[in-house]
């Protein structure tokens, strides 16, 4: 019988060649532009508009990858890349991965590969204890934690379980539905507003709260927002706090916004989408203080924590509440196990109903490094901003704009948002670095955010560099 596949034996040859070719891509990855050069439609036009009537060679495909491709890559794991937040990786998590390819389990209920669960449920039993997580969020008391594929799609979840609580599990039956209120601050990430959106809550009734000098939710009017609203019939029910939001890294005060929470009766959501993987380390811990007041709280190890992209770490505190607002059970997927109540299935847990192994990626991390070694890493990112910081404030033409709490750092040239947004782009075109700028107050600020994997002092330094030589050019032409 003849067929197309490949057989485990090509498998292995051409598998070892592309083990190969990422090894070769991480060695030159700084001959690359950080920043992509191409214009929009130039990959696309390179790329044949008919699919192949018959099948091709591997080499055909690498080579179409090398020459297609590459040149429309963004490289994230440069060293250089300091944009938006990292969204890092490293070679266990590659290969963790590449497992998880390999077996190709849909882990949806724990029948479905017991291993897909239990290994989950341990791994992120281990992260609860390597970050000093409230008891309440591990498996073996109320809560636990699923693996999602997004902080934002985490951020849903919570919002939909609110409602849920909120409206006893009965949403349209008990006429607070419209009345429901949510609460997030100014700065915090649009994926809540979505969320919002999403749900059925509408966005006229989310409530922006506002931010102090720090960029961090102010308690007192988030409390003077809620009780008129009480007061004008509302049913506020959701508040989600950042620990580390997206354009300065603000942190809000979790334990007195946590303390409102419990007083009107709202669940809290905490959003430490970046920041949440320095929790790895004790001295960074106070940034979560109050956080056992949480109902819910995601972290995104494809963030800083060396995990690949996809996985974002949700825990709860009462996974009752979770697992009554998204259990459904069809008949074709009833079995013993379920039905015995002695194992998780995680569709119940979450949107969708099948999902990829992702706790290999993160068991691998995890195994390879140990906490002392992501530890070492997450510290190490922390310092080179925090040197980063001191060259800034030593320098006489730009300012800082926000002390750093942890890796990104906030500042801008003296010369005004033109001249600062000019020289962002300058320095983007060269190809040796790639960084991105936010506003705060009204006003540009530039971005670094250090948390790419292999990113040294040495290459931070030299950006330094880059900017004040391109800023100097600038002032004199
Ligand atoms: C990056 C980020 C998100 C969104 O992350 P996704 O995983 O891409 O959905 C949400 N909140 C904060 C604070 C972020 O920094």
């Amino acid at each position: 019988m003849t067929n197309y596949h490949l057989t485990p034996s090509q498998f292995r040859e051409e598998g070892k060649k592309i083990i190969d070719w990422i090894a070769d891509y991480y060695e030159k990855i700084e001959s690359y532009p950080v920043l992509s050069q191409v214009k929009p439609g130039e990959i696309k036009a390179g790329l044949p508009e008919n699919p192949p009537q018959k099948g091709e060679p591997f080499e055909h495909i690498i080579r179409d990858l090398d020459e297609k491709i590459m040149p429309g890559i963004t490289h994230w794991q440069s060293p250089n890349f300091y944009a938006y937040f990292p969204s890092n990786t490293s070679f266990p998590s590659i290969l963790g991965d590449l497992v998880s390819s390999g077996l190709g389990v849909q882990g949806m209920i724990w029948a479905t590969s017991p291993a897909a669960t239990e290994l989950e449920t341990r791994v992120l039993d281990w992260l609860a204890e390597m970050m000093d997580m409230p008891e309440k969020f591990r498996s073996t008391s109320t809560g636990g934690g699923v693996i999602q594929d997004t902080a934002s799609t985490s951020a849903l979840t919570a919002v939909i379980a609110a409602r849920e609580r909120a409206t006893k599990f009965r949403s349209n039956k008990t006429g607070v539905r419209e009345m429901l209120v949510a609460y997030v601050s100014s700065q915090t990430h649009s994926s809540l507003e979505k969320a919002i959106k999403m749900a059925g809550i509408g966005s006229e009734n989310l409530r922006l709260v506002e931010v102090d000098e720090q960029f961090s939710m102010r308690p007192d009017l988030l409390h003077e927002l809620i009780r008129e609203d009480k007061k004008k019939g509302f049913h506020p029910f959701f508040v989600c706090a950042t620990i580390g939001t997206t354009s300065s890294n603000a942190i809000d005060p979790v334990r007195k916004i946590g303390e409102i929470c419990k007083e009107e009766n709202c669940w809290l959501h905490v959003d430490a989408a970046m920041s949440g993987t320095a929790m790895l380390c004790p001295e960074f811990r106070y940034l979560k203080d109050g956080v056992e007041l949480a109902d819910s709280y995601s972290f995104n190890p494809h963030k800083w924590m060396f995990v690949n992209f996809d996985c974002n770490v949700f825990w709860v505190a009462n996974r009752e509440e979770l697992i009554s607002t998204f259990s459904i059970l069809p008949e074709y997927l009833r079995n013993k196990a379920t039905e015995s109540g002695e194992v998780f299935d995680y569709r119940d847990w979450h949107v969708q109903l099948g999902r990829r192994f992702r706790s290999l990626k993160l068991w691998f991390v995890i195994r390879h490094y140990g906490v002392e070694g992501l530890q070492f890493h997450i510290r190490k990112h922390v310092e080179i901003a925090q040197n980063f910081t001191r060259w800034v404030k030593d320098s006489n033409e730009f300012e800082m704009v926000v002390e750093p709490a942890l890796n990104l750092v906030c500042f801008r040239h003296k010369a005004g948002d033109d001249f600062n947004m000019a020289l962002m782009n300058a320095v983007n075109e060269t190809g040796k670095a790639f960084f991105t700028h936010t506003k705060l107050n009204g006003q540009v600020v530039l971005r670094m955010s250090i948390g790419q994997t292999y990113t040294e002092e040495e290459h931070v330094k030299q950006t330094w560099n880059l900017i004040q030589k391109t800023a100097g050019r600038m002032t004199q032409g």
